[in-house]
């Protein structure tokens, strides 16, 4: 019980304010800021979330808003399957829960996109029931509290630690508690780097710092490589317009706007083939960028082309078949920006012209 009283106290003292999620935590508040929460560092999150609760105050209305405005609305954050699967289980919670967030884990993990932590996170602080919220902040921190040397991905050690994130939360302030773990672990018990153990509420309790192993711990299963893709994108002009792509679905960054895209076999072969395109002026190399996904990362080139109406533009310029898309549009300089949802991949090519 020492932890939970050290750590409530602490966080009594260090507890982060102005997040509005936490002044007004209604189910449909925490919800929504644990889900963008999840790839988005606090302060980046702050301004999507107060647009998002100001465009859609409720459930209701997420369920209702359409593809296009959902996805601006996420636009930038990236991850959009977690705005999608927020859409779903909003219109899911309108036909199985008439429209109220369940409170029960079982319950809240049945949903899309909730899983075990999110559904801890939303019964404890939103419904105040004595759940725990693991996420790799409570992980990491339990693991160096007990000094545990097996990997935290491996699922029985995910159980034993979680044995012992249940025994300390307490039954009057569970999601106080989660917070005050999500706080120490993003500020004091910190992810890269040594941990910050000079400010930590928990040194006589923790073993990792007794035994000077802290700075191992956790350890963590070798990470999968993420395959590289090699992907052509071209800005293509006509008559002071560029033209925009919505990509198909079941593909990455479905249903959003882009530029066209080629999957091409290798750079080398790409600067073989423009090499003639660029001297005839006509074709401008705008340079190289690189995008990580959580499945792949991109090694993009892009090019841009001016087209005079004469011109033909084909899908498989340069041999290779473009990335399969529904619709085509031709958008001013600054529509893009307005009016369609444009993955963060593509701005860097989109906003080049602007400089
Ligand atoms: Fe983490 Fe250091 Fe606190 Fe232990 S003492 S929980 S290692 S910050």
């Amino acid at each position: 019980m020492e932890i939970t009283t050290k750590l409530l106290k602490w966080y009594d003292q260090n507890r982060r304010t102005h997040l509005p999620w936490r002044e007004d935590p209604t189910p449909y508040h925490v919800w929504v800021s644990e889900i963008m929460l999840q790839q988005t560092r606090v302060e980046a999150a702050l301004p999507y979330y107060s647009r998002f609760i100001r465009e859609l105050p409720d459930i209701y209305a997420l369920s209702m808003c359409e593809e296009e405005k959902l996805l601006m609305l996420w636009q930038g954050l990236g991850y959009y399957s977690r705005v999608r699967n927020l859409q779903k289980a909003a219109r899911r919670i309108l036909q199985e829960h008439a429209g109220q967030l369940p409170s029960s884990v079982k319950e809240l993990t049945a949903l899309p996109g909730i899983g075990r932590y999110t559904a801890g996170a939303i019964a404890s602080i939103a419904f105040g029931k004595k759940e725990i919220a693991p996420d790799g902040n409570a992980y990491r921190v339990a693991a160096r509290l007990l000094n545990e040397k097996e990997s935290i991905d491996q699922a029985q050690v995910k159980k034993r630690l979680e044995k012992h994130l249940s025994s300390w939360v307490p039954e009057d302030r569970p999601g106080d508690f989660n917070q005050a773990l999500m706080d120490l672990g993003s500020g004091v018990c910190i992810p890269n780097g040594p941990a910050r153990c000079e400010s930590c509420p928990l040194q006589r309790e923790c073993v990792s710092l007794r035994m000077g192993t802290a700075d191992q711990l956790p350890v963590r299963d070798a990470k999968k490589k993420r395959p590289k893709e090699d992907v052509l994108v071209l800005k293509i002009r006509m008559i002071g317009k560029i033209m925009i792509v919505k990509r198909a679905p079941k593909m990455l960054l479905s249903g959003m706007w882009s530029l066209p895209t080629y999957h091409i076999p290798d750079m080398a072969y790409l600067d073989q083939q423009i090499q003639e395109k660029i001297s005839n002026g006509r074709v401008k190399d705008l340079g190289k960028h690189h995008r990580v996904f959580s499945g792949c990362e991109w090694n993009m080139r892009g090019l841009e082309i001016e087209l005079t109406e004469t011109d033909a533009v084909s899908d498989s310029w340069l041999g290779v078949r473009a990335d399969a898309y529904t619709e085509t549009a031709w958008v001013r300089e600054e529509q893009w920006q307005s009016d369609f949802s444009v993955p963060t991949a593509y701005r860097f090519y989109l906003e080049k012209r602007k400089k």
